[in-house]
């Protein structure tokens, strides 16, 4: 296994270039245009880069020397190297990537019966302090470049190239709270939406937020055909704030409120993550004044039990207790489902890995 370079390590002048990744097919057309160069050779190089998935400027041999001389001085290929890859028996392929600059991230291919899919990692650590959660435990190291966000797709994707499958959708779930790098986020939607680029469709992709208010007003007003999650893990705003403290800066009230907002605005049905903690938010009378909360709204249910996090002393709910509450939800008419375990073996939830393998420099 290679060695994680510390951020230290990391020389001053190995100052990176902006991700080529990180440019919408018209943000490429206007900088060619500003290069004297002809718009249709953005078409061009997104075809190398999402559809060829080559690494380097040199293989892109349609274009002129001087023009992939010009693009090495101004974009980086973004490449990540593989620090730990680590398969489970149900297929699950969790990656542990380097960053330019020594960070590592996580990001997980899930293999379902109807497809592949990517979660990525949209920060390096994470701000937000949720009680249960492994991926803030070291804070917030620093966002990523939608580039790099991108960089997580194309390298499942060329893993998947060798057995001819392809990535059919993707959940912004991995570490990282995507609306607090709100800009960044919205760009890695549009670029592998984008038929040019890997042609994910809005509806294979699922972004999850722990409730950051404004953010998802803003979302709505996009009105893109994404599927939407909350986490909300409570019925209330007393046990929501205990287990999530980002509810004392947004709280449940408003929260509904902005949820009633989106699906006005989108017309798309809302999903509810609500995480099962034993003995914190798993009664029946929790189901049921779970089920009072989000009477009549377009939405649906997943329950997950919860992940064990050796440094949160969290404890599983009983499996009979998860049906328990699963059939209150459904005897008052709300969608459930249980979330199906996956990688179980390798460590799958967020930031588990990273939390084990991080550097003096991450902590
Ligand atoms: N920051 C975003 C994206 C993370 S998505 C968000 O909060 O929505 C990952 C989901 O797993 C979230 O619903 C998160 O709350 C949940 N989660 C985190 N740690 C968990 C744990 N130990 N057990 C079960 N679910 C957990």
């Amino acid at each position: 296994m290679e060695q994680a370079r510390t951020a230290k390590e990391i020389t001053e002048n190995e100052q990176q270039l902006p991700s080529i990744y990180s440019l919408q097919l018209q943000d490429l057309k206007d900088w060619l245009k500003e290069q004297g160069e002809k718009p249709f050779r953005a078409e061009q190089i997104f075809d190398w880069l999402y559809k060829k998935r080559i690494t380097s400027y040199e293989e892109m041999s349609n274009l002129s020397k001087e023009l992939r001389e010009k693009l090495t001085a101004h974009f980086a290929i973004t490449t990540l190297k593989t620090l730990i890859q680590q398969e489970s028996s149900d297929g699950t392929i969790k990656f542990l990537f380097e960053l330019h600059d020594g960070y590592s991230i996580e990001t997980v291919l899930m293999r379902h019966d109807y497809g592949n899919s990517v979660c990525v990692t949209t920060q390096v650590g994470c701000r937000i302090g949720c009680t249960f959660c492994a991926s803030t435990l070291g804070g917030l190291k620093r966002h990523l470049e939608a580039g790099e966000i991108v960089a997580q797709v194309v390298k499942v994707q060329q893993a998947l190239d060798e057995k001819d499958e392809r990535v059919s959708s993707v959940v912004i779930m991995g570490i990282g709270e995507p609306f607090d790098n709100y800009d960044q986020m919205l760009a890695f939607l549009k670029i592998i939406n984008h038929e040019k680029s890997l042609n994910i469709g809005a509806r294979h992709i699922t972004v999850s937020t722990s409730g950051i208010i404004p953010k998802i007003y803003k979302f709505a007003d996009e009105e893109m055909q994404i599927n939407f999650a909350i986490s909300l893990h409570a019925p209330n705003n007393e046990l929501r704030t205990k287990l999530m403290p980002i509810n004392k800066a947004y709280k449940l009230p408003d929260l509904m409120e902005a949820v009633r907002y989106y699906i006005n605005k989108t017309g798309r049905r809302i999903s509810f993550e609500y995480g099962l903690f034993g003995g914190e938010n798993d009664s029946v009378d929790h189901a049921i004044e779970l089920a009072e909360l989000i009477k009549g709204l377009k939405c649906h249910v997943n329950l997950i039990p919860v992940n064990y996090v050796p440094e949160r002393d969290y404890v599983r709910t009983p499996k009979n207790k998860i049906f328990e509450f699963e059939k209150t939800l459904k005897d008052r008419g709300i969608n459930v489902t249980i979330r199906r375990e996956q990688g179980h073996d390798i460590d799958a939830a967020c930031g588990q890995l990273r939390a084990k393998e991080r550097s003096e420099e991450t902590r």
